[in-house]
């Protein structure tokens, strides 16, 4: 299991957290999950971490994205509900949920609607939550909300993303100093997303064993985003979420580069090999 100080995310860790699926269970047993985020020229991005939500197993998976979104989504995923808000990019924030979960952020964009709009979200949502992309540009350009993150709120960033955040830093000791005081303060759970990405929740550090470059690839984290979103839905714990969910990430491009070049694996491929990753876990 998992011990509370550094630790190195391998199968060995992994495979007690896996819940097995009930017999008696339904689709309302897995939770819902809702995707925010898009923008015109960017609802590939919504796409992605809706699919992936879906596929990790989340029972049901919304979106809600600007209105230019809408056809996109219903036809490339057609097991998703759509809502929408205005034109082309979010503004009001407006839908009425079921959901359990969300995840916010991917091709959202940060112009100046979308962020008085996420503003007043923050500050009214009570829901368990992931936040990427720029969704966390906007919280770097308005720390002030970081307070009303709910508990355990998972954030996303790479490194650029991170640095808005917090600032540069020296090195990597510094780094991770900087992490951990995000994560004591405002009590969330840090994935910083790279070659080793490594997920924080206070002073416990956990490194991922998994992934190459092949994942060094457009809408790679998107994709990352919709599978801790898909696993808090299905009541993972959001630090078992976020661990599970890089792990997972990572083993598919380790899986697929043993019959396909790094270079030709696309964010998609990583949806594509999710089922030989968790299958690899027994
Ligand atoms: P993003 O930059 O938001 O698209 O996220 C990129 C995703 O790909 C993250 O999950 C990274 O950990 C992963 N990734 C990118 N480059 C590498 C690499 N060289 N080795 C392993 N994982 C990588
Ligand atoms: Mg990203």
């Amino acid at each position: 299991g998992l011990k509370p100080q550094n630790n190195y995310i391998t199968k060995n860790e992994i495979l007690p957290m896996y819940k097995p699926r009930n017999k008696w269970s339904h689709k309302g047993t897995y939770g819902h999950s809702l995707i925010i985020g898009g923008s015109f020229g960017k609802i590939g991005a919504v796409t992605l971490a809706s699919k992936a939500a879906l596929k990790i197993g989340s029972g049901l998976v919304s979106a809600y994205v600007p209105k230019c979104g809408y056809n996109i989504i219903q036809i490339s995923v057609p097991e998703a509900m759509v809502e929408v808000d205005n034109d082309a990019a979010l503004e009001y924030y407006n839908f009425k949920t079921k959901a359990t979960v969300i995840g916010i952020g991917p091709g959202m964009g940060t112009v100046e609607k979308t962020a008085l709009g996420f503003e007043l979200f923050i500050k009214e949502n009570k829901l368990p939550l992931v936040i990427d992309a720029d969704a966390i540009n906007l919280l770097s350009q308005n720390k002030l909300l970081l307070k009303y993150l709910p508990k355990n709120t998972v954030l996303t960033p790479h490194p650029k993303e991170l640095e808005r955040l917090v600032g540069t830093w020296k090195n990597d000791f510094e780094k991770l100093e900087k992490i951990t005081k995000l994560s004591q303060d405002y009590n969330l759970i840090i994935v910083l997303k790279g070659t080793h990405t490594v997920v924080v929740n206070g002073t416990s550090k956990y490194f991922n064993s998994t992934g190459n470059p092949a994942l060094a690839t457009a809408g790679s984290g998107d994709v990352l985003t919709g599978i801790i979103t898909g696993l808090i839905a299905q009541g993972y714990k959001p630090v078992n979420a976020a661990i599970f969910g890089v792990y997972l990430h990572g083993k598919t491009a380790d899986i697929a580069i043993q019959n396909t070049a790094h270079e030709t694996f696309t964010a998609s491929t990583i949806l594509d090999y999710l089922p030989k990753a968790i299958l690899d876990l027994f």
